[in-house]
Parts: C-alpha cells; structure tokens; sequence
C-alpha cells in the first residue's frame, strides 16, 4: 500500500506503524529495552538518543502528518520548545518572538536566554509589521503561535515565513492549539514546527509529550540539544501516544466542529460580552485562518457580562464542563486565565493583555453538542 498520499485521517491510524513480523498482530509491537547491543549496528540505540523503535513510530506519523522530513518526540512540550529554541540560537544571536505567546514559552525567553547571551524581542502586536520592526542585524530566527492562547489572535502564516526568508532567518511555530489535523504550516514555508503533545495528541488529559517536526538539518541541531538535556519519552508512553494519535483527526474534527456550534450560541447570548473564535466572520483573523486553516481549532474564548465572581458562579454552574487547566482533551473543560495562567499579573498588566477578569477559556471536547449548548444555556441563566 502506499501510504504517502494518505489524507491526514489515514495517516493518523496507518502512518509509521511499526509491522509485528513475528506474530503478525495488528498494532506496533513495544519494544521497552534501555539497553541495546553495541555490536554491528549502524547507530547506538538509546531512548535518550532519541533512536528507540517506538519513538521512531511516532516520528514517522508525526513526520506523515505535518509533511516533514524528520523530527523528535519529547517528553513534554517546553522540552520540544527550549530544545529548538536553544539548537537554533547561539550566543550572540537574537530571536524574535511573538508577544502573545504560550507562558512557558514566555518564561523560558525572558529567564533562561539571557544566560546564554542569546537575545530577544517579543512583538508588540501580531501583524507582519510588528515582526518586521523587531528584527535586528543578528536575527535569527522567528517564532510565532497561532491561534494565540488565550485570545485565539490568528498570525498570517506565510507572510512571516517570506519575512524570514528575506533576512535568512529560520521560522518555527508552536502548532499545538491547530494540529496538524487544521494547518500544516510547513507547506506555508515554515521551518520548524513544534508541539505541546500533551493537547491534542494525548487527547486524554493523561500523558506528556512533544514534538519537533522539521528537516534533516535543523532536526540534528536540536537533537545535539535535546540529547544533552534529556527528556525523552519512554517505550510505554510512547506507545500511548501512538494509540491516541490513531484517533486525531477523528477527534479534533468533531472537537473543531463542536468548538464553532458553540462560538455561533455564545454570539447570541446577551449574557456574554464577546467571544473570540477566529472560525466567527466577526473575528479579525478570520480571512487569514479560513487561508491557512481547515477548521478553526477547539478553543473558544468569551467574556460575560460582569465580574470575576460572577464568572467563578457560572462556571460553579456547569455540569459536563469540568473547571480545570490545560486542554485538548476529549472531554470539555474550562478555565479562568485571570484565575490561572495570568493570575500573578496585576489587573492592569491583565487589561493591557486583553484579558479581562471575566474572560474564560473553553476547550471544546468530543461530547455530543445539545448536551454542551444545553450546560451552558443553565448555566447561564439567572
Ligand atoms: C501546553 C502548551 C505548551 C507546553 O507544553 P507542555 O507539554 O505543558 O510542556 C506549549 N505551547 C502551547 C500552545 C501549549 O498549550
């Protein structure tokens, strides 16, 4: 069979899986060894090394699934970033980076480069320009997240990597909130590709990982990181993740769709302020996101009418849609960022991120969507 012009759903269950030639089963065998034989073998096999045979089935279908070359799993997805951050920056060189960016991210730039001498400039806005002024004589490399958390600001994919093609600086995106599944920013010019694993590939709200997705080349400089610093993932979690990767694009489908039911319900409410999904005509992204997009993701921002009590009681008030942190699971949670991820910054840095106090985010999950309009229909009233 060929698998390479598989459409993504195809690719998600076929792509990479390891054949079980002893006994002819259907799924990849687990090979869990640490230890492998050093005699007569092309490269040392290590799970460190990122060489083990079930990871190399991840990296086959994540490699299937994002048309590229080569890449790394990892065992979360900061381990994916500051691997590829650190293998594509040296001493002395500067990175531009996209203001509205995921928190660890943020964290790992403003803490750890310095230390390295290695220099940065966060954007001021998301537009073309906003990149173009940041860039310097040493510039690097660009890094950008879109759809943004928590706002879901869409960034013009192509346009920055033609940006970084003038100035010869490499492009890497975090991919987490789309999937491969909704956008494939290497066929826009994107370099490097990076993934919190632990959304929606896990799926399930019950396994870390990451990925790096890219060419050869780029691939090797961050795998000479990534060796140095570890975390790597093990032949059990790897397996894991190969077993919820089958069911991706099944899931952020129905995910995405669900996820644009809702935005449209919210819209209509008058008990909610605004609501930013970049799959909404309204949103200011929307022309973009419908040109680099196949659906516009599973996360729905909104504001309510009111303060931050009277979000804390909505919520309190929902019976399938669970309050909790992180996303991409297949059941619906949500979260308050000015409770959580922006809770240690002051109300006016807050104000001035756009996030307000009554803002909450959505992970849209697979559940049937009567059943989720209807948790928030109650919720909402009085
Ligand atoms: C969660 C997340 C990360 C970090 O991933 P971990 O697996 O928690 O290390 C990076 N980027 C985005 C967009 C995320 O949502």
């Amino acid at each position: 069979m060929e698998k390479g012009n598989l459409s993504k759903s195809s690719k998600c269950v076929h792509a990479g899986n390891m054949q079980d030639e002893k006994y002819k089963g259907v799924n990849s065998p687990i090979y869990t060894s640490t230890a492998y034989s050093y005699i007569d073998v092309p490269e040392l096999m290590y799970p460190r090394n990122f060489n083990t045979p079930n990871q190399e089935v991840l990296i086959k279908k994540l490699c299937a699934l994002e048309n590229a070359q080569a890449g790394l799993v990892l065992g979360s997805g900061m381990a994916a970033i500051s691997a590829t951050i650190l293998g594509l920056l040296k001493p002395g060189d500067h990175g531009v980076f996209q203001g509205d960016i995921y928190g660890g991210a943020y964290s790992f730039i403003t803490n750890v480069l310095p230390q390295y001498n290695i220099e940065y400039t966060l954007t001021d806005g998301l537009a073309v320009e906003d990149f173009k002024k940041a860039i310097r004589p040493n510039t690097k490399i660009i890094y950008i997240e879109t759809p943004s958390n928590p706002l879901l600001k869409i960034v013009d994919v192509a346009a920055i990597a033609k940006l970084a093609k003038s100035i010869n600086a490499l492009t890497v995106i975090d991919n987490t909130f789309a999937t491969p599944v909704n956008q494939t920013p290497i066929d826009f010019g994107i370099d490097v590709v990076v993934h919190s694993g632990t959304k929606y590939f896990g799926g399930h709200s019950d396994l870390m990982s990451g990925a790096v997705l890219a060419s050869k080349d780029i691939v090797h400089e961050v795998h000479k990181i990534a060796v140095n610093f570890g975390a790597n993932m093990n032949a059990l979690s790897c397996y894991l993740l190969e077993r919820s990767l089958k069911t991706l694009a099944l899931r952020v489908k129905q995910q995405s769709a669900n996820a644009l039911s809702l935005a449209r319900f919210l819209s209509t409410s008058d008990k909610v302020s605004k609501v930013y999904y970049p799959g909404l005509e309204s949103h200011e992204g929307h022309t973009i996101a419908k040109e680099q997009m196949q659906a516009f993701g599973a996360v729905v921002s909104f504001e309510l009418n009111g303060n931050i009590e009277d979000a804390d009681s909505f919520v309190r008030k929902l019976n399938i849609i669970t309050p909790a942190m992180s996303l991409g699971g297949v059941e619906s949670t949500i979260t308050s960022p000015a409770r959580s991820s922006h809770g240690r910054m002051s109300k006016e840095e807050r104000a001035k991120s756009g996030i307000s106090d009554s803002l909450l985010r959505l992970s849209v999950g697979i559940e049937d969507i009567d059943d989720l309009i209807n948790d928030i229909k109650q919720a909402l009233k009085d």
